[in-house]
């Protein structure tokens, strides 16, 4: 589904940085993979990449067998393909809880309205904020907020979700509601890429861990193995700061 293939990307400004140094991964359809790993080490960047957020310097990004990297390659096929929520929600200020959800179905995807009322509907309902919807995101929660920004990504149908902190900006008893929906998606079959600090979720959801340091991929393990028997003394030493 995900087929990443020694991608380097190197920031200039304001200085120089290699924040992806030949990075290889690979991520089959329905698979969770969680990826972790200290500050600065390439995690958003690595996402980013995903969805042409960045563009890799080099390298080869498929996603579903489409060469995202391209030049042709439509970029707004990309970002309905790839669905990504952010740490700090983005969602439109100026539209409600509703409108935030149709709005990309139907000036991107090209549906009617009320076939995007119907599915976004539907999409609230599974978040749980249905009774929600013609408000404004500023009168939700945080947790609420950021379920709002799950359904957005998901009305777009797309085949592989990708998830950057997205607990992190909220409230401790908010942060399971959001872990939840996450956890449903994962049941249902979503191929998920999820940066996150949350280890309960890495352990109970993940299929493979990956585990990054200055730009590299230095460990990848199902959980289980990963968090008992770290391979790397990098690893280790993370893992015994974090746990
Ligand atoms: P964190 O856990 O703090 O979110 P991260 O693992 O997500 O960190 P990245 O945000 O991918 O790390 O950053 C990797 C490196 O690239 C860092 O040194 C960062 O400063 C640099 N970097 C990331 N984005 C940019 C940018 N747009 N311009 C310049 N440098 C950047
Ligand atoms: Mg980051």
């Amino acid at each position: 589904m995900i087929d990443v293939q020694n991608i380097f990307k190197t920031f200039y400004v304001p200085h120089e940085v290699q924040a992806l140094h030949n990075v290889s991964y690979h991520v089959n359809p329905g698979e969770v993979v969680v990826v972790i790993g200290p500050s600065g080490s390439g995690k958003s960047t690595f996402l980013r990449c995903l969805n042409r957020l960045e563009y890799a310097d080099e390298g080869q990004i498929l996603i579903d067998g489409v060469d995202i990297l391209a030049p042709k390659t439509d970029i707004n096929k990309i970002r309905m393909e790839v669905g990504m929520v952010f740490q700090s929600f983005n969602l439109f200020p100026h539209l409600s809880v509703l409108e935030n959800v149709t709005i990309g179905q139907t000036s991107v995807r090209k549906r009617n309205k009320a076939e995007s009322v119907e599915s976004a509907m539907k999409l609230l309902n599974k978040v749980g904020i249905h009774d929600k919807a013609h408000v404004h995101p500023a009168q939700l929660s945080g947790g609420q907020q950021q379920r709002v920004a799950i359904a957005r990504a998901l009305a777009m149908d797309p085949k592989v979700m990708l998830f950057d902190e997205p607990t992190s900006a909220l409230d401790p008893e908010m942060i399971g509601e959001v872990l939840d929906v996450m956890k449903t998606l994962a049941t249902e079959g979503m191929t998920m890429v999820v940066v996150t600090h949350e280890m309960g979720f890495a352990r109970e959801v993940a299929d493979h861990v990956v585990f990054m340091d200055e730009g590299k991929v230095i460990e990848v393990g199902p959980p289980e193995h990963f968090f008992t028997s770290p391979e790397h003394d990098r690893t280790k030493l993370f893992l015994s700061q974090i746990l």
